[in-house]
């Protein structure tokens, strides 16, 4: 017998203001029409006095769960029934599952991040650095203590949120942590394994910005990282290449976020190659 006609497809999305230049309805709806899935991601402009009723709106329309970016991250937690593991260590949600009927949130930040760096190195017992320490840096340090990191150094301009983000560390995982204040420039050594931008340093159009920071001295053997999406070249990913480290771009860590939360959707692994290659289309790359 023929298949029922189905004009329901499955909902999904973004909470975010401003939210017009976010790719990620383009990125991640590549993805389902690559898959054959049958799902929408709609990208919408929610104020922050909005996002209760966007929560309850979600929950309403029987959406599968959405993302929330800048500035609810902190704030959508209020609406949530729980928080996966790192959500709540980080402090912070932007990926909203919906698990029968409860919406649980999760941090995908931070594991788009490591998706990248397990493609290139085992972070258990290495030494990690991350300059910044806003909510990018944040769930990485946390994303990478939580999966065995030995080591995370943490290099900050602002001293109170660097401190406050090593003593996270240092207290809610079993990883060592120390805090650099960034007010010279930091001069990488033998001990680094891995080396994070996750500063906004070189983010579009601020594109000649320079991290001040000297490779020189690092172990050859490090991989030099960026969480800037747009360029995904940026100074210090040029840079590093020229000196030969191996690197990872933050397109890497976009497309890699856009796999996680359809899998904690749909349960479905979407192929990554796919969501890269709208988005560098989009960025012209
Ligand atoms: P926040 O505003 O929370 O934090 C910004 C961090 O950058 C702070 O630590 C700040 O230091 C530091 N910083 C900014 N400008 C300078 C400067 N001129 N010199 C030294 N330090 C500086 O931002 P987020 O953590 O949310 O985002 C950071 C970047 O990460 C953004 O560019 C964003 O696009 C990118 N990102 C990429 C993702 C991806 O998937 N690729 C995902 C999420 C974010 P201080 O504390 O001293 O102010």
């Amino acid at each position: 017998m023929a298949e029922p006609l189905n004009f329901l497809s499955a909902l999904v999305g973004s909470f975010a203001t401003p939210a017009a230049e976010n790719p990620t309805v383009a990125m991640i709806e590549s993805a389902f029409r690559h898959h054959g899935l049958d799902a929408r991601y709609i990208n919408c402009e929610v104020r922050p006095e909005d996002l209760g009723d966007a929560a309850r709106g979600a929950r309403a329309m029987g959406w599968r769960g959405f993302n929330c970016s800048i500035p609810h991250k902190v704030a959508i937690i209020a609406y949530l029934d729980g928080l996966g593991e790192s959500a709540a260590t980080i402090g912070a949600v932007n990926c909203a599952v919906r698990r029968g009927d409860r919406f649980i949130g999760e941090n995908t930040d931070g594991v788009g991040f490591m998706e990248s760096l397990r493609g290139v190195v085992d972070v258990r017992g290495k030494s990690l650095v991350v300059f910044g320490a806003g909510g990018a840096a944040r769930a990485i340090a946390v994303e990478a203590a939580l999966a065995g990191a030995a080591r995370v150094r943490i290099v900050n301009r602002g001293e109170a949120r660097g401190r406050e983000l090593a003593k996270l560390i240092a207290t809610k995982t079993s990883a060592q942590a120390h805090f650099v204040l960034w007010r010279e420039t930091y001069r990488a050594g033998a001990e680094d394994d891995v080396l994070v931008n996750a500063t906004s340093i070189g983010l579009f159009p601020d594109v000649g910005a320079r991290l001040d920071v000297d490779l020189g001295g690092a172990n050859r053997q490090a991989i030099v990282a960026d969480v800037i999406p747009n360029p995904p070249r940026t100074l210090f990913i040029r840079e590093a290449e020229a000196l030969g480290f191996r690197t990872l771009d933050g397109l890497g860590m976009l497309v890699n976020q856009g796999v996680v939360s359809v899998r904690h959707w749909f349960g479905v692994d979407v192929d990554p190659s796919v969501m890269r290659k709208t988005v560098e289309t989009l960025f012209g790359v």
